[in-house]
């Protein structure tokens, strides 16, 4: 089971971009929408595209392509985001307090309900509509809350630390934000986003494409 989810990851990952291309052909008033033409938006092969959504079940027509309404219905409720999530947040500081205030996570239906911090000014004062606790006592509170999914953006030194906690109160998924490489029970999901690493490809391709140039490649 799980080495099915992990081989769909790209697959995953590649569905909110389809979605997106799907919801404005959507709002143009067209009611299908072909494989081809989202692989021509998005850079990617029609073969690519047509497996990808070929985990929602929904069959495209030949010629017409697949009726889109049905398609975003589809591709939401794959994503589970047709259903609200709570979730807390541990770790207040920008990057935190900017993932509390993006309405696109909201839309998904995943809901902040609480967040944590250490530092006595940020505690008792909400952020984004969501209020901010003391870390003590932040076990017991996730527990009352029956929360399961936490986004951890503590710095790195205070990560496992949190993580432990986390998973003792009962938290079954973690978006972590950190660099650290989490050491979590078999039973509990982490996804690692490294912010840094999306940066770190823009980069070198930047530096790749000025040594192209430098050296008259086309
Ligand atoms: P700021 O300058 O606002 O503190 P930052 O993004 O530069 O923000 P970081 O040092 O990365 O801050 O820390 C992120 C947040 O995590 C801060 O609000 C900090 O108070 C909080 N924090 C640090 N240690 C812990 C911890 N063990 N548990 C919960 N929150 C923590």
């Amino acid at each position: 089971m799980i080495r099915r989810k992990i081989s769909a990851a790209p697959s995953v990952r590649r569905l909110p971009s389809y979605l997106h291309v799907i919801k404005q052909v959507d709002t143009e008033g067209s009611e299908y929408i072909s494989g081809t033409v989202i692989a021509g938006e998005l850079n990617l092969e029609p073969i690519q595209v047509r497996k990808d959504l070929a985990i929602t079940g929904i069959i495209g027509k030949p010629k017409k392509g697949y009726p889109a309404k049905a398609l975003i219905t589809a591709i939401e409720h794959f994503l589970g985001w047709d259903e609200i999530q709570d979730a807390i947040l541990v770790g207040v500081g920008n990057l935190g307090s900017a993932l509390m205030g993006y309405p696109e996570l909201r839309s998904h239906g995943l809901r902040m309900v609480a967040a944590f911090d250490i530092n006595p000014e940020k505690i008792g004062n909400p952020v984004h509509g969501v209020p901010v606790y003391s870390v003590d006592g932040m076990g017991s509170t996730i527990q009352d809350l029956a929360v399961k999914l936490a986004l951890l953006t503590v710095p790195n030194t205070e990560a496992q630390r949190s993580a432990d906690i986390l998973v003792g109160a009962g938290i079954t998924a973690i978006w972590n934000f950190t660099k650290v490489k989490l050491k979590v029970p078999d039973e509990v999901i982490v996804e690692k986003e490294d912010i840094s690493s999306g940066y770190a490809i823009l980069r070198v391709m930047q530096q790749t494409k000025k040594n192209e140039k430098n050296h008259g490649a086309p």
